[in-house]
């Protein structure tokens, strides 16, 4: 899923309420292709650390149009398992990329 509108939409048929209800959430979750429009932007907030980031950015529910108290970690796990069909851990991501010889300088071999 691309786009954040349709992660918001997908929201509103899991939970009720309006896609504006859940757009800042997925926003937020996708800010990071301001970085870069590779789809390894998602390293910084697709993974198990990044719904509790979550948490602390918009509080542990939000309150829909419905009236509904929604769990915010659960619309970003929704949103993860959507891009990635899992949530993986930022140990996942960090073990998965390539490491360049910049990256080790000053560092003993780790991997
Ligand atoms: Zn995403």
């Amino acid at each position: 899923m691309a786009n954040c509108y349709y992660h918001s939409v997908s929201s509103v048929k899991k939970w009720g309420g309006k896609v504006e209800d859940y757009q800042p959430i997925h926003d937020w979750m996708d800010e990071s292709k301001k970085l870069t429009t590779h789809f390894a932007h998602r390293l910084l907030r697709h993974h198990a650390e990044g719904c509790f980031a979550a948490e602390k950015e918009f509080g542990h529910t939000i309150m829909n149009s419905d009236n509904k108290a929604i769990p915010v970690r659960l619309i970003v796990e929704k949103h993860i398992i959507e891009d990635l069909g899992f949530i993986p851990s930022f140990d996942d991501w960090i073990k998965n990329v390539r490491i360049a010889s910049w990256m080790r300088k000053g560092q003993h071999n780790l991997w």
